[in-house]
C-alpha cells in the first residue's frame, strides 16, 4: 500500500512539560500538563537512532525527497524523521501547505535597505498563513490517533478570531470523518472577512457573548473534561509541523546558513518556538554545520518577549503585558503561551550559536505599516506582521546590528488580503489614535473615476469607448503612435 519512498522509521514520542518535567505517551490526546498545566515540547525518544545517518545523508535524502511522487512527502512531511515519526502514509494530510517561495527583495528595496534579503512567502499556504504547518501535522497526528484507538469521532475546536480557526476548520473538512470542527468566536468581534473562512470550509461556528479571553477558557474547560482535540496555541502538535519552515528554509539555502540571519514575529511565541527547535534539531544530527541567527520582532504595542530580553542576563524576569491595538494584529499578545518554550531554546541557542545568535527587537507601529506598505510597492505580499519584520530589518541595520555581508529572509506570515483594512486605514488616513500611525500621505492609492457616473446612460458602445479611452489619454499623458 505504502509508497516506496515513505520512511519506514518511527518514533517514539513523549509529551514533556516545561513546568514541572512530568512526562507523558505521546499516544494521548494531552493539551496541557494534567498535573501543573505547564506547556508540553515533545520529544522523540528515538532522535538519536536519527544519527545512524551523516549529515550528508539526511541532506542527500531530502533533497531526494524533493522529486518524490508521494503526496505525503510533498509537504511538511518530507523532514518526517524530523517532525512527528508516528502517522503512516494514509494520515497524513496534504493540503498543497509548505515549500512557500523565497522571493528575494525587488532590486530597489534591496538598495534601500542596504543588505540581501529575501521573503518567505507564508502567505501562499493553503489558507493564507503559516498555520497551516502546524495544522497539517496536528490533523495527520489525529487521523492516526483516530485510527488506532478505534475512535469514531474526535471534535475538533478551537478559539480564535484569525488564522487558527481558518486553518484547523480547512483541514477539518479536508479530512472529514471522524473528524469535526467547531470555532469558537467571540460575538461582534470578528469581521466578515475573519469570519468568513471557517464559514466557507462549513465548520460549526458558535458564539459567545465576551472576549476572546473568554472563549478560551470556555474551550479549555471542555478540553479538560470532554474527548475533544484543542487546536490552539498552546498544542505542541503545531509546534513541531512549524518546524518545517526552518528545514525548508535550510535546504533552499543548500544547508549553508553561513552568514544568515532570519527574523520572525513574534505573537503566542510558537513559531518562533518552532524555527529555534528546528534549527537545533539540524544541527545536532550534522544537517547543517552552524546556526543562522534568528530575530524576533514585536510591536511596541505588544512586546512582553523583547522587555524580557532587553534587561541584562541575570536581572530578567517575565511579567505578561497589557496590549494596545496593533496592525500586526495577529501578534497582538501581551502573555504568549509558548514564552516558556523560547525561554528554554533560547537558552541552548545562544550556547551553541553564541550570545548574538538569538535577539529580540521591538518597532513602532509607524514602522510596521510604513514598512508593509513600502514591501508591497516593491511587488511583495507582506502581510502586517511580515512589515514587522522588514521594520525589524531596518531596525537591526540602524542599530549596527547586522553587517553588509550578511543576508536576511524574512517571514511574511500570511498574506497580505487578511490584512487589507490596514492597508485601507494607511490609504484613506483613518486609523483611529490608538494606533498612533501618520500616514505618508504621498502613497495613498485610490481608484480614479474617469468619467461622470452617468456617463454610460443614452450614448452607445463606440462613443462611450472613445470618450473612455480619451480621458486615459489624459489621465496618463499617452502620445500617438
Ligand atoms: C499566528 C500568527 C502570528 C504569530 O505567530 P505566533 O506563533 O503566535 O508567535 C504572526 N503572523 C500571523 C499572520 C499569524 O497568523
Ligand atoms: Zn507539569
Amino acid at each position: 500500500m505504502s509508497h516506496p519512498d515513505f520512511p519506514t522509521y518511527r518514533g517514539r514520542m513523549e509529551y514533556v512539560c516545561l513546568e514541572c518535567n512530568a512526562r507523558y505517551p505521546g499516544d494521548d490526546l494531552l493539551y496541557t500538563c494534567p498535573c501543573c498545566g505547564g506547556v508540553f515540547l515533545l520529544e522523540n525518544l528515538d532522535f538519536d537512532r536519527l544519527k545512524e545517518r551523516s549529515g550528508a545523508q539526511w541532506r542527500e535524502l531530502f533533497d531526494a525527497r524533493a522529486t518524490s511522487r508521494s503526496t505525503a512527502l510533498r509537504g511538511i512531511f518530507r523532514y518526517y524523521e524530523l517532525l512527528a515519526p508516528l502517522p503512516d502514509e494514509e494520515d497524513i494530510l496534504y493540503l498543497g501547505e509548505g515549500f512557500t517561495p523565497v522571493v528575494e527583495a525587488a532590486p530597489a528595496l534591496r538598495d534601500r535597505v542596504g543588505v540581501p534579503f529575501a521573503y518567505k512567502n507564508d502567505g501562499q499556504n493553503p489558507s493564507a498563513s503559516f498555520k497551516d504547518r502546524g495544522m497539517a501535522c496536528a490533523f495527520s497526528y489525529l487521523k492516526w490517533l483516530c485510527r488506532h484507538r478505534q475512535w469514531d469521532e474526535v471534535l475538533t475546536v478551537c478559539a480564535s478570531t484569525g488564522d487558527t480557526s481558518a486553518a484547523a476548520a480547512q483541514y477539518a473538512a479536508y479530512a472529514g470523518a471522524p473528524l469535526k470542527s467547531a470555532v469558537l468566536l467571540p460575538h461582534g468581534k470578528v469581521t466578515p472577512q475573519q469570519l468568513s473562512q471557517p464559514l466557507g470550509s462549513g465548520a460549526v461556528v458558535l458564539e459567545l457573548p465576551g472576549v476572546f479571553d473568554d472563549c478560551m477558557k470556555v474551550v479549555e474547560l471542555l478540553a479538560e473534561n470532554y474527548r475533544v482535540a484543542l487546536l490552539n496555541s498552546k498544542n505542541s502538535w503545531r509546534i513541531l509541523g512549524q518546524e518545517s519552515y526552518a528545514y525548508e528554509t535550510a535546504q533552499w539555502y543548500g544547508w549553508d546558513m553561513t552568514d544568515l540571519c532570519l527574523f520572525v514575529p513574534i505573537g503566542n511565541a510558537g513559531n518562533i518556538t518552532a524555527v529555534m527547535s528546528g534549527l537545533l534539531k539540524m544541527l545536532d544530527l550534522g544537517i547543517i554545520t552552524c546556526l543562522p541567527r534568528v530575530f524576533g520582532v514585536q510591536s511596541a504595542h505588544a512586546d512582553p518577549v523583547w522587555r524580557y530580553y532587553d534587561a541584562p542576563v541575570g536581572t530578567r524576569h517575565w511579567e505578561p503585558v497589557t496590549v494596545t491595538p496593533s496592525v500586526a494584529q495577529a501578534a497582538m499578545i501581551g502573555n504568549p503561551v509558548s514564552f516558556p518554550r523560547v525561554r528554554q531554546l533560547a537558552e541552548t541557542f545562544v550556547e551553541k550559536g553564541g550570545e548574538k545568535a538569538f535577539q529580540v527587537l521591538r518597532v513602532s507601529e509607524q514602522q510596521i505599516m510604513d514598512a508593509t506598505i513600502l514591501a508591497n510597492r516593491h511587488g511583495h505580499i507582506a502581510c502586517t506582521q511580515g512589515g514587522e519584520c522588514l521594520a525589524g530589518l531596518l531596525s537591526a541595520r540602524q542599530l549596527g546590528l547586522i553587517s553588509g555581508n550578511e543576508r536576511a529572509v524574512l517571514d511574511a506570515t500570511a498574506h497580505i488580503l487578511k490584512f487589507s483594512g490596514f492597508q485601507d486605514m494607511y490609504f484613506g488616513n483613518t486609523f483611529p489614535p490608538e494606533y498612533g500611525i501618520t500616514p505618508d500621505t504621498s502613497l495613498a492609492n485610490r481608484p480614479e473615476l474617469l468619467l461622470p457616473q452617468d456617463a454610460r446612460t443614452g450614448r452607445d458602445v463606440a462613443e462611450f469607448a472613445r470618450m473612455g479611452a480619451e480621458a486615459v489619454v489624459r489621465r496618463l499623458g499617452l502620445n500617438p503612435r
